[in-house]
């Protein structure tokens, strides 16, 4: 094994040990090569998250299917088919006719789908993700549809130079977590709270999420 693959195993080792019990690391793949995110699996990873259908359908044709794969990047519809066969976790849904998408391909490829619905808790007009006052609402209509499950809230909140700044919006994506948890809706378990990054996990932790995606804190700066 190369110096850079040992840096990999390292990283993923000691962020797993240091992260609390009940908290899941999804390792953020995108820019990367098989290599690199053979080397998390075998230290240890998991999940893994990505953001384009294309690229994970390559990785996961070469790496197979041995981990959890997470899209947490914005789905298009024209992909839609293709994700749902490739993903186990749809973390980024964030409009109604997207959900009923995924759930007409679900059906028809006799599957359910884990998904997270995704906020955009900084209100950014560059970002997707529902708008915080939208949430409830779509969450309401998702019970309906039969081939998806809920489980959850994803946000990435804008991105500041000091993570103490990202902290608002990750209260902000905990209390819409929290309201949503003691509504008794079918096909709807307020599980995964999706926060934090690598600058940012260890606030988005403190303030509640069981779910953290890392890129650049695994597997170094990306080259592009
Ligand atoms: C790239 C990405 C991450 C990881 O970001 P890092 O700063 O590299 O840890 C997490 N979530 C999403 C949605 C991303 O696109």
């Amino acid at each position: 094994m190369d110096q850079r693959m040992m840096e990999i195993a390292e990283s993923v080792e000691r962020i797993l040990e240091a992260l609390p019990p009940g908290v899941t690391l999804v390792a953020a793949a995108k820019g990367r090569n098989p290599a690199e995110v053979e080397a998390a699996l075998q230290a240890g990873i998991a999940h893994i998250g990505h953001n384009y259908v294309q690229e994970a359908q390559k990785m996961i044709q070469f790496l197979g299917r041995k981990a959890t794969w997470h899209l947490i990047g914005h789905l298009q519809q024209n992909k839609v088919r293709r994700a749902v066969q490739l993903f186990d976790v749809i973390e980024t849904v964030d409009s109604w006719p997207l959900s009923v998408a995924i759930d007409r391909h679900c059906a028809a490829a006799g599957k359910v789908m884990s998904v997270l619905v995704e906020i955009n808790s900084g209100r950014e007009a560059n970002k997707t993700g529902v708008m915080p006052e939208e949430v409830d609402d779509l969450v309401q209509r998702l019970s309906d549809l039969k081939h998806i499950r809920v489980q959850g809230l994803m946000t990435m909140g804008p991105r500041f130079g000091d993570p103490e700044e990202a902290r608002p919006f990750f209260q902000a994506t905990r209390a819409a977590f929290e309201r949503l948890s003691v509504v008794d809706l079918p096909n709807v378990t307020m599980r995964t709270l999706s926060m934090g990054m690598s600058n940012s996990y260890l606030i988005a932790i403190e303030e509640g999420a069981n779910l953290v995606r890392i890129g650049t804190g695994l597997f170094g700066g990306r080259p592009n």
